[in-house]
């Protein structure tokens, strides 16, 4: 069965830009239910821990490096097929070809700076939102 959390982030690009209002707002109206949120700085050594399954990849050294750059925002979310339903919200990792009305349609800088961070299965989910959150911090 489809699970009903995902964890997002508002990643520090698009926090510098002061779309945090926006984005919420908008996450708000496509009915997704915040069930736990945190404003934050990751250390380095955090945002590399939380991506170390990208660790071969080459964009690992700069995606750390660009998420360790500033403040972002955490949160679970909820709502019916969480993962499915968020993914097609905030589209394409690249905002270049993401659908319009999508959150990265309309905030994404690059496909780096890309507005919002998405979980990509139900397993990875429960893994990141316990990366984040305790069961004392969700509503
Ligand atoms: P996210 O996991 O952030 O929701 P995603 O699942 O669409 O995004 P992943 O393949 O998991 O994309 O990559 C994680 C993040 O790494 C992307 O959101 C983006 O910030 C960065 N990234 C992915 N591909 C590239 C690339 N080719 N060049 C630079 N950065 C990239
Ligand atoms: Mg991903």
């Amino acid at each position: 069965m489809a699970g009903k959390i995902t964890l997002t982030m508002i990643k520090p690009e698009a926090v510098r830009k002061g779309h945090i209002g926006a984005i919420l707002a908008m996450l708000s109206e496509g009915g997704f239910r915040i069930v736990a949120m945190k404003y934050m700085k990751l250390s380095r050594e955090t945002a590399e821990k939380f991506y170390e399954v990208h660790k071969e990849k080459p964009f690992y050294n700069d995606l750390t490096e660009f998420m360790s750059s500033g403040p972002i925002v955490a949160a679970i979310l909820e709502k019916e097929n969480a993962i499915e339903a968020y993914r097609g919200f905030i589209g394409t990792t690249n905002p270049a070809d993401a659908a319009k009305g999508t959150v990265r349609n309309l905030f994404g800088s690059n496909i780096q700076e890309n507005a919002v961070h998405g979980s990509d299965s139900d397993e990875n989910a429960l893994v990141e939102a316990g990366f984040f959150f305790s069961e004392l911090e969700r509503y």
